[in-house]
């Protein structure tokens, strides 16, 4: 027999001390040895300070009562450290859909825009889901913004969409917003918390974070070559164009990415199947791609 994945958070290390003797105790009432080369310790501290001395590597020992101190720690799949730094664990999300990625390419080369973001919502989104609770009380503007490149980047990676898609852009496309998911997902999980902690049911809240929808359902990979054509290289400007670049010195004419995303959204309730409407869409779209390419095209040849 066998107790597993036990958790215990004290404020000091006298508290620390007595938990650990408690756990023992009971232990060894049960027949049962506490494992100090699985266990280990983490100080959680602000990102600005050194460890606490009773916490410091002494005379070559890194223990507490024989549990060893640990600059990291994974506990059910979360890797935790003192300072509670998110990069790692982000940078694996980033890591991971890459090899994702590598796997499905095949399938996902031929997908139309709908199916790649299903996909990305499939294997990558739980991946930062996990995550979010640790990401909450991330409030570094430049860590939320590392954070939010490499969401966007698994993004753009999964939907073919070119690294420099304006970040207003994407946003539009992934309908994703972290830090907002996050405060969503701390909120019920410290509501949860309460109802148990005063063991009353009464105070459990009845409702669940609502899944997003795909918001790109039934829309055709052509939209996302359309949205990379506004991203390509002007070489006759020598700029990244754009909607208003092409607009004001090119004389393009065309619809943005805004007026053909909500063209797709007033298609996608009306009667037919996935692939009626996508073929609908194709139609409308294919053409709008030629003219745009056409227009890149003539800013490059001259
Ligand atoms: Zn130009």
């Amino acid at each position: 027999m066998y107790a597993d994945d036990l958790l215990i958070i004290c404020s000091d290390h006298s508290k620390l001390k007595l938990a650990i003797e408690i756990i023992k105790d009971w232990s060894s009432n049960n027949s049962m040895i506490l494992n100090n080369n699985k266990s280990g310790i983490i100080e959680f501290r602000p990102r600005r300070s050194k460890p606490s001395k009773i916490f410091q590597v002494k005379n070559g020992v890194n223990s507490f009562c024989g549990i060893p101190i640990v600059s990291q720690y994974k506990y059910l799949g979360l890797t935790l450290n003192p300072t509670l730094q998110p990069m790692q664990q982000i940078n694996s999300i980033s890591r991971k859909a890459r090899e994702i990625y590598a796997r499905i390419c095949p399938f996902l080369f031929s997908a139309e825009a709908d199916t790649r973001k299903n996909l990305w919502q499939i294997f990558i989104l739980p991946q930062i889901e996990f995550v979010l609770l640790f990401l909450a009380n991330e409030n570094t503007q430049y860590l939320r913004k590392k954070i939010n490149q490499v969401i966007f980047g698994t993004f753009k990676l999964f939907m073919g969409l070119s690294k420099n898609t304006p970040n207003k852009v994407t946003n539009l496309l992934i309908n994703y917003d972290f830090v907002q998911r996050a405060y969503y997902t701390q909120t019920l999980s410290r509501l949860k918390w309460e109802a148990r902690c005063f063991s009353n049911p009464l105070l459990l809240p009845n409702f669940r974070i609502r899944k997003e929808d795909n918001s790109l359902s039934r829309t055709p990979q052509e939209f996302i070559t359309y949205t990379n054509l506004f991203n390509s290289y002007c070489s006759r400007c020598h700029c990244i164009n754009s909607f208003s670049h092409l607009k004001n010195f090119h004389g393009f004419r065309g619809p943005s990415v805004e007026d053909v995303l909500s063209l797709i959204k007033s298609f996608r309730n009306k009667k037919g199947n996935r692939k009626f409407t996508l073929n609908h869409l194709k139609k409308i779209i294919v053409p709008l791609v030629n003219v745009l390419k056409s227009t890149v095209v003539s800013t490059r040849s001259l």
